[in-house]
């Protein structure tokens, strides 16, 4: 390499450092589609490399629930998606005399967030808080909702103030739905779950897998509807409730005195191939 190039790389160094640093919290193109495609509906791919054609808006309130945030246009699904809230959310606000806040879903056409999770790509993701409102919460309060966990993550336990029975029948209800393949929950939740379930009926705990993050929501994703043949389901959760060995071993474990660094970090990803169908979806 020539010197000139080196002296030219150098000058060249910091803008391109305060470039990258730029693009990684700007908006995806994803982001600056503001409707729907008028096409069938498909979600297409996997969830977290993928996209969504035909959309349907949820609306944003409903008998039994609110969308919060609805200034970040993720409140958009698979209509099966828009199907299962509004029935679960009647059924809490029937049964349990509660409403739900109603998260992130997906953007008009799917696709990737500039922040956040990296699922939620198909409209076949929800994130339902485990806030319960009560009371209707006002538009502010909407824009800029305070999440309430129910797990104190440095203890490692259920935060019995902010958890009541409520929360076991709603986990159940939304996993006892024959479209949902799995819903995400802090692991220390999914103990509660595991504990609290006093019938014969475990099969609906199998769905409910534990995850990191979610403590102050619970993340369901439905399975590939029908007529979307692009869309890539998940293998299966493994046989059984998930109550024992598997959820145990997630409980952090004391650090070892000895630092060992890691390598994982540093191993580069493959960069995901976007569905073909999702790139003509873009180029629109
Ligand atoms: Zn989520």
């Amino acid at each position: 390499m020539q010197t000139g190039t080196i002296w030219r790389l150098r000058a060249f160094l910091p803008i391109a450092l305060v470039m990258s640093l730029v693009s990684s919290v700007s908006a995806t193109p994803w982001e600056a589609i503001s409707s729907p495609s008028q096409s069938q509906p498909q979600a297409i791919g996997s969830y977290a490399n993928g996209c969504l054609a035909g959309a349907k808006a949820l609306p944003l309130e409903g008998k039994g629930y609110q969308v919060l945030r609805s200034q970040r246009a993720r409140y958009y699904a698979h209509p099966s998606a828009i199907r299962y809230i509004e029935h679960l959310a009647e059924q809490a606000h029937r049964t349990l005399n509660t409403s739900l806040l109603i998260g992130d879903l997906s953007l008009p056409q799917g696709g990737r967030f500039s922040s956040g999770h990296s699922s939620h790509q198909t409209g076949l993701d929800i994130d339902i808080w485990l806030r319960l409102a009560d009371a209707p919460l006002s538009s502010p309060q909407l824009a800029k909702p305070e999440p309430v966990s129910v797990v104190n993550l440095e203890q490692y336990r259920l935060v019995k103030a902010s958890w009541d029975r409520r929360h076991f029948d709603l986990i159940k209800l939304a996993a006892s739905d024959d479209d949902v393949a799995r819903i995400f929950v802090h692991p220390v939740i999914k103990d509660t779950l595991c504990r609290s379930e006093e019938s014969q009926d475990r099969t609906w705990l199998r769905k409910v897998r534990p995850w990191w993050g979610h403590h102050y929501h619970m993340h369901v994703r439905l399975r590939c509807p029908e007529g979307s043949d692009a869309c890539q389901p998940q293998a299966a959760p493994p046989a059984g409730d998930g109550c024992g060995a598997e959820l145990a071993s997630w409980k952090p474990q004391p650090k070892p005195s000895t630092k060992t660094t890691s390598t994982t970090a540093s191993v580069k990803r493959k960069p995901k191939v976007m569905p073909s169908q999702c790139q003509a979806l873009l180029e629109q």
